[in-house]
């Protein structure tokens, strides 16, 4: 698709994420985990089904098992789950039953308790049992020989339910895809440095520790491999490290056009880039490409020092195209859920990249949802970044905009809530 404002030299945040994903190939390579283990994780081979679920016809209610339709009936047993009843009920008879437990052979219709009245052995109710009424019927969740779950699915909870519940122990899924991560500054200093040893302009090497616990969340395998100074032939050692040890690289730092910005050539010189620069605020210096290795190739994304840039690049498009890298089927296309919500106050924005302002959005006690920015929005300030719960999406040719207009707003997902 062509990118419509290319002119500019800039590429539309939806023209990245949907070339990153083209241009991404699912990891192969398998390893059979126990179930217990496997929240959040690709299945990769199918699972069927041994048995039906249902595995019996079962009570939905404690009360009576009936056979037909009768006035009165006369109790001559009881099924409780786990010891279904030994008999065979005939017209007019009932057998006392529980929740789960197996409706014994000639019954037709269960009646809750709440409307049955007991006098010794005879039963009366309040109104009568339809057929069929309040029973499970064997087979109707899960039919023995069925795929349990699509190839490609993220395992989550109730996944997690589905198979436990087929008495599936062990699944076979993808193996994690394994990330590098390094920073690239001489004036970052790693957390933990008394204040009193930082040099003048010194600062703190967060992004590192905030990407990888963004990662890690993601269910991403992340080398850390540190932080590096500006200088290229550094720089080369650590992206061939990075290269080497892993799917993919992600650095932040030295990726704009600052004369100690050296990620672009280096990333050149030992591979290639697919793309740099992007209409996106905050993040424009974003890079994309390939290192070619022995047995194949690591995925490059160098994201801006910048931390809120960092951050909301690697959510924005790095996520996505995980997505896609780790063998999930799919679900990177879906678009993040997004809100329409009015906003609180007014917004500076010039046309030109889309921006993804940082705010705060809830219901108002008229039921109105309503959006109020957070914090001044420079791409350094963190504070307003960790008060908010979701973006503000101002599409890229938008300009100021007014309080009380109405604006879309994307909730934070997984790893950002
Ligand atoms: P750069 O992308 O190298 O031009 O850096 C842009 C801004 O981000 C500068 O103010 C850097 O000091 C800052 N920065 C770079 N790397 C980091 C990092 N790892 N943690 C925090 N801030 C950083
Ligand atoms: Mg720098």
């Amino acid at each position: 698709m062509a990118d419509t404002c290319a002119e500019n030299g800039l590429r539309s945040v939806e023209a990245a994420k949907q070339e990153l994903i083209d241009s991404i190939s699912p990891i192969t390579g398998c390893e059979t985990i126990p179930l217990g283990r496997a929240s959040g994780r690709v299945l990769a081979e199918p699972v069927i089904a041994a048995l039906d679920l249902p595995p019996c016809d079962n009570s939905a209610m404690d009360g009576y098992a009936l056979c037909g339709e009768s006035a009165s009936y006369t109790v001559i047993g009881k099924s409780l789950a786990g010891h279904p009843f030994n008999g065979t009920l005939e017209p007019a008879q009932a057998a006392r039953i529980t929740t789960g437990a197996a409706v014994p052979p000639g019954a037709d219709r269960v009646q809750m308790q709440e409307n049955c009245t007991l006098d010794g052995d005879q039963l009366s109710m309040s109104r009568p049992a339809r057929p069929g009424e309040n029973i499970r019927r064997r087979g109707e969740d899960v039919h023995t020989g069925q795929s349990l779950i699509p190839v490609g699915s993220k395992i989550k909870v109730p996944h997690i339910a589905l198979l436990a519940a087929a008495g599936v122990a062990e699944v076979t899924v993808l193996r994690k895809i394994k990330a590098a991560l390094l920073s690239i500054g001489d004036e970052l200093k790693p957390i933990g440095t008394p204040v009193s040893e930082l040099g003048d302009g010194d600062i703190y090497d967060s992004n590192r520790i905030a990407l990888k616990a963004a990662l890690e969340q993601l269910d991403v395998e992340v080398l850390d491999l540190g932080c590096w100074p500006d200088q290229p032939e550094k720089i080369r050692e650590a992206f061939m490290q990075a290269r080497d040890n892993a799917d993919f690289v992600i650095t932040s730092g030295g990726v704009s056009v600052g004369e100690a910005d050296y990620t672009k050539t280096v990333l050149q010189q030992l591979g290639e880039i697919g793309f740099w620069k992007l209409a996106i605020k905050p993040g424009k210096p974003f890079a994309f490409g390939r290192l070619p290795k022995a047995d194949g190739e690591a995925l490059f994304f160098g994201l801006p020092g910048n931390p809120v840039s960092a951050i909301v690049t690697l959510y924005q498009l790095v996520l996505p195209a995980l997505e896609k890298l780790c063998g999930t089927a799919g679900q990177y296309r879906q678009p993040p859920v997004q809100l329409r919500a009015r906003l609180l106050n007014a917004i500076r924005k010039n046309p030109g990249r889309t921006d993804y302002q940082r705010g705060f959005t809830y219901r108002d006690s008229d039921g109105i949802q309503v959006v109020g920015t957070r914090g001044i929005q420079g791409s350094h300030i963190l504070s307003g970044f960790a008060e908010a719960n979701c973006f503000v999406v101002l599409p890229r040719e938008g300009g100021n905009c007014e309080t009380g207009d109405w604006v879309t707003v994307e909730p934070f997902q997984a790893p950002l809530k």
